[in-house]
């Protein structure tokens, strides 16, 4: 009998390297805190990446000469 079948390994989303799917592991699915860390920062970035609004009178005006 060996533990090691109890142990799933699955794809680390931020680095894609093996991660231990486990209770042992409190970062899964992550491979570890770096990685966690790093998935929740770029989400932090999404949200903070607003687009620029633009005026929309600037595509309405006609053309300067
Ligand atoms: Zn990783």
């Amino acid at each position: 009998m060996s533990d090691i079948e109890r142990v799933r390994v699955v794809k680390c989303p931020s680095c894609a390297g093996d991660s231990i799917y486990a209770s042992t592991n409190p970062y899964r699915p992550f491979c570890c805190a770096r990685c966690k860390n790093h998935d929740l920062g770029a989400w932090a970035n999404e949200e903070h990446r607003l687009p620029e609004p633009s005026p929309p009178d600037d595509m309405d005006l006609p053309p300067v000469h």
